[in-house]
């Protein structure tokens, strides 16, 4: 779980960052040691209570172990503790962040985006539906049903109509019923999903720019959990031409805490027209004192943020620049080929019945049984079976109609049927495959009939 080096590395990084206040007067804050290490002792023995989220064999949900780099950079800048709300608190970090967000820029083709890290993924999107209905105040938000919850929810907050727009049987939204909801025209913003957080379906972006810049409505791309995909090099075409299109939208979300290696806490938002920013203004006479430089609390809604990450996102882009044919788009890479070598494998069991064809790192199944009861509560059944064989999974419910596709056969006497949900976000798990499906498919052998 630990690679050796850390702790060494930490050490020596933490020496050069206190050559920089050694000219200082000597100062000492209070601290018992001996009583802290019996508490962190406890502490260390209370979070034993986790999945091992680093293993390959963690196989469930979207959790990938930050890189060793950003780890060890997030625990330096806490020894500063730098807050990005405003250049008083957080200088170096507020310049660094920067420079992540114009690299994060140009990773969809923009080459001065306004935009800023935020605390994750949600409150991102928050900020992009909030500027989205302060341009088109009272009009309608359209996000696919296979989209986040968090748009129809953040779509309350707002106090924006949303009604969502049906998927098609790849999961993606349903472009027909989109140019319908379109037609009726109080429209203000499309939210297309690239990479829905269930399947990691892409939403065909090409066809939705069409159509809402038709209509007069703004496009955001909701690329939390799919942006880095970009860089990957084996996408499909389809995959493809949507990822291609990104630089034509109104604004991205993008989670640096899902794909891009980092601790939790770093999600980013971006805007391709800067002038965006006026919405912001606010008089505020407690912050900002210290330069005409921007101060990234005047362009963003949170206020104090962690500077630590992006201290943490700026070492790992410095490490793993965003390019592609570098050594992350390889990863990522690796990973499609996980999922779609797992899709393959599961299909080939017989046991299983994989649903749709992985576009992205994302791989659903159900179990084969004749009702849509007997699947559910035998994928529960595999859930646990496994979890004590140390494979980790997810659950997710899924439409009746959905599965049936995949296995016309299932009597439907349930809406929904609960499937089994592998999100293979760690390049390794590529080699980890065949023994994750010999698990799965001892489980199924055991579950119930
Ligand atoms: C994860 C995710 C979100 C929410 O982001 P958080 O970082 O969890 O707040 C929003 N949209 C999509 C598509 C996601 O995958």
């Amino acid at each position: 779980m630990i690679h050796g080096d850390e702790l060494r590395l930490l050490r020596d990084a933490l020496g050069r960052l206190a050559e920089g206040s050694a000219h200082l007067p000597a100062c000492k804050a209070e601290f018992d040691a001996d009583r802290a290490a019996e508490v962190l002792d406890r502490v260390a023995r209370r979070m034993q209570d986790n999945y091992p989220y680093h293993h390959p064999l963690y196989a469930g949900q979207m959790l990938k172990p930050p890189d060793p780099v950003a780890r060890i950079a997030y625990a330096l800048s806490l020894w500063v503790n730098p807050n990005n709300h405003a250049l008083d608190g957080g200088r170096a970090s507020s310049a660094m962040e920067k420079e992540c967000v114009a690299g994060l820029g140009r990773l969809f083709g923009w080459e001065a985006p306004l935009g800023h890290l935020a605390g994750g993924g949600t409150v991102a999107n928050l900020e992009a539906l909030w500027v989205a209905g302060t341009l088109h105040p009272g009009k309608r938000i359209l996000a696919s049903d296979q989209a986040h919850y968090t748009h129809s929810r953040l779509s309350a907050v707002l106090g924006l109509p949303f009604t969502p727009v049906r998927s098609d049987d790849a999961g993606r939204m349903d472009t027909a019923h989109l140019a319908e909801l379109l037609d009726e025209g109080d429209v203000g913003t499309v939210v297309a999903t690239m990479g829905t957080t269930g399947f990691g379906a892409v939403d065909p972006l090409p066809a939705i720019l069409d159509l809402a810049r038709d209509a007069g409505a703004r496009v955001h791309a909701d690329a939390a959990y799919g942006g880095y995909f970009r860089l990957a090099s084996t996408l499909g075409p389809g995959t493809r031409a949507a990822f291609e299109r990104l630089g034509d939208v109104d604004s991205i979300v993008v989670d640096p805490h899902k794909h891009g290696l980092q601790p939790y806490g770093c999600g980013c938002v971006l805007f391709r027209d800067p002038a965006v920013g006026a919405l912001y203004k606010h008089d505020s006479p407690y912050t900002y004192f210290s330069s005409a430089e921007l101060h990234l609390g005047e362009i963003s809604l949170e206020c104090s943020r962690a500077g630590a990450a992006a201290v943490a996102l700026w070492a790992t882009m410095q490490m793993y620049p965003l390019l592609p044919n570098g050594e992350f788009a390889a990863r990522l890479d690796r990973s499609l080929d996980a999922a779609r070598a797992m899709h393959t494998a599961l299909a080939a069991t017989e046991l299983y019945r994989p649903l749709l064809a992985p576009e992205l790192d994302i791989v659903v199944y159900a179990v084969r049984r004749d009702t849509a009861s007997a699947s559910s509560s035998a994928a529960r059944s595999v859930f646990r079976d496994a979890a004590e064989q140390d494979l980790h999974l997810a659950l997710i419910d899924v439409p009746i109609a959905l599965v049936q596709r995949a296995e016309p056969g299932m009597a439907a006497d349930a809406g929904t049927v609960s499937c089994l949900r592998s999100v293979l976000m760690k390049p390794e798990q590529v080699d980890w495959v065949d023994r994750i499906v010999a698990i799965l498919a001892s489980a199924a052998r055991r579950a119930p009939a």
